[in-house]
C-alpha cells in the first residue's frame, strides 16, 4: 500500500479535539469511572496511535481494538496502557496475546477450553487476561445465559493459564430515543451480574451512545468511540449533551481549473453537460480514496462557495462547477470548515445514505493522514 505524499489532497486530523471531547466526557463521569478509548479500525480512520495519544492526553485511561494487530501495534508504538481486543482471536495466536499482554474477549465455552488446551502447553510468563462477552440482545458474540456467564467464570478461575479481567455487554439501540429495548438489555446484564459470586476488575457496557444519553451504573469503565472523533453517534436522532468537536477534515486543492463552452460533456458516461459556459475545476480525489461514486451531485468548498460536483465520480479525480474563475492551488474543502461554511461528515454520509462511521472508515489509506493540535 502506498500513500500519495505528492497529491495536495489530505486527512488533517485536530488532535486537540479528540483531546477536548475526552475530558467533556470525563469531567461527567463518576469519580473513578475509566475511559478506554476505542481505536479499531485505525482509529475509525483517523489514525490509531495519533488517537490513542490524544485520548490519553484527555485523561482515557486504556485503549480497546477490534482484532490483534491493532492490538500489537500500539504495544509496538510503546503504549503500556491496559488493550482490550473486542473479539476472539484465532487460539494460534494467543501467545502473541500474553506477550503483548493484551487481554482478549471471548464470547463462548468452545473457544475457552481450546484456549487453556493451547495455553497449558506453552508455559507462557503470565496467564491471560480474559473479558466475558455477554450477549443480551445483540446477537452478535457472547455469553447468551447467566448460567453459561457463571460456568464460564468458574472455568476460568480454575484454570492457572486465565485471568478473569473483565465482563461487559454492547447495547444495540443506545443511539435512539426510545429507551425500551436499552432498557431490556440493561436489565439481562444485571441478572448476569447478580448471578455472579464476585466481580472482575473491569465491568463496562457504555459505547459512545450510552454514555451521552442512558443512565447506567453498573459500568467503571466506558468504551468510547465515534464520540471522541467529535461525531454524534445517533446521526441527527439525539441532541449532544454538550458540543462535540469533530477532529477529521478532509481537503485538497483545484490541480485544473478550465472554462467549458455551453454544451461540453464531464466526466464519463456525459453525465452532465454544461447548460451555459462554466467555470470548471479538478480535484485528485475519487472513490479510490473513498470518495464514492454517489458523490455526484454533492458539493465541495471553495473560498466559502459551496460547489456542486459535476459528472460521475472517477477513480482518481472529480470536477466541480466553479461560479468563477479561480487559481491553480485553491484549496477544497470536502469534509471541514472553510471560511464561514461547514461541510459535516455526517453531510457526507446522508448524501450516501449511510452512516458517519462508515465514511470515516472508507477514507482511504491512500490519503496521507496529517496531524495538527
Ligand atoms: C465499536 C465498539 C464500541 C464503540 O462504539 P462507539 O459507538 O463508536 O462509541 C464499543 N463497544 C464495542 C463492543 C464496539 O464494538
Amino acid at each position: 500500500m502506498v500513500v500519495a505524499w505528492h497529491r495536495p489532497t489530505r486527512v488533517i486530523i485536530h488532535t486537540k479535539a479528540i483531546t477536548e471531547n475526552v475530558k467533556k466526557e470525563l469531567a461527567r463521569l463518576p469519580k473513578g469511572k475509566e475511559l478506554f478509548a476505542v481505536v479499531k479500525a485505525n482509529g475509525y480512520g483517523h489514525g490509531a496511535v495519533q488517537t490513542a495519544e490524544a485520548a490519553l492526553a484527555g485523561g482515557a485511561t486504556g485503549f480497546c481494538v477490534s482484532n490483534l494487530d491493532e492490538g500489537i501495534e500500539l504495544r509496538e508504538a510503546g503504549f503500556t496502557q491496559p488493550i482490550l481486543v473486542l473479539n476472539m482471536i484465532p487460539i494460534d495466536a494467543l501467545t502473541l496475546a500474553v506477550v503483548h499482554d493484551l487481554s482478549i474477549t471471548v464470547g463462548n465455552k468452545e473457544w475457552l477450553e481450546q484456549a487453556v488446551e493451547y495455553l497449558q502447553e506453552r508455559k507462557l510468563k503470565h496467564a491471560l487476561a480474559l473479558h466475558l462477552k455477554v450477549d443480551t440482545g445483540m446477537g452478535r458474540i457472547g455469553f447468551l445465559t447467566p448460567e453459561e456467564v457463571v460456568e464460564a467464570v468458574s472455568f476460568i478461575q480454575e484454570s492457572a493459564v486465565l485471568e478473569w479481567e473483565g465482563i461487559f455487554t454492547h447495547f444495540s439501540t443506545a443511539d435512539q430515543a426510545d429507551e425500551t429495548y436499552w432498557q431490556q438489555q440493561h436489565q439481562r446484564f444485571i441478572e448476569t451480574i447478580d448471578a455472579l459470586p464476585a466481580l472482575p476488575k473491569y465491568v463496562h457496557v457504555s459505547n459512545s451512545a450510552t454514555a451521552l444519553w442512558h443512565d447506567e451504573k453498573i459500568g467503571n469503565m466506558i468504551r468510547f468511540g465515534v464520540a471522541m472523533y467529535g461525531l454524534n453517534p445517533s446521526g441527527h436522532a439525539l441532541p449532544e449533551p454538550y458540543p462535540l468537536e469533530p477532529a477529521l477534515e478532509l481537503v485538497s486543492e483545484l490541480i485544473q481549473v478550465k472554462r467549458l463552452a455551453k454544451g461540453e460533456g464531464i466526466g464519463y458516461g456525459e453525465t452532465y453537460i454544461t447548460d451555459q459556459p462554466e467555470w470548471i475545476g479538478t480535484i485528485p480525489i475519487g472513490y479510490a480514496d473513498g470518495w464514492l461514486r454517489n458523490m455526484q451531485g454533492f458539493s465541495v468548498l471553495v473560498d466559502g462557495n459551496l460547489c456542486e460536483i459535476v459528472g460521475r465520480v472517477c477513480m482518481d479525480q472529480i470536477m466541480i462547477r466553479l461560479p468563477q474563475e479561480v487559481p491553480l492551488g485553491t484549496k477544497v474543502t470536502l469534509i471541514g470548515k472553510n471560511q464561514e461554511k461547514e461541510i459535516s461528515m455526517q453531510a457526507v454520509a446522508d448524501q450516501l445514505g449511510t452512516i458517519h462511521y462508515e465514511v470515516a472508515c472508507v477514507l482511504g489509506t491512500r490519503i496521507p493522514r496529517e496531524y495538527e493540535e
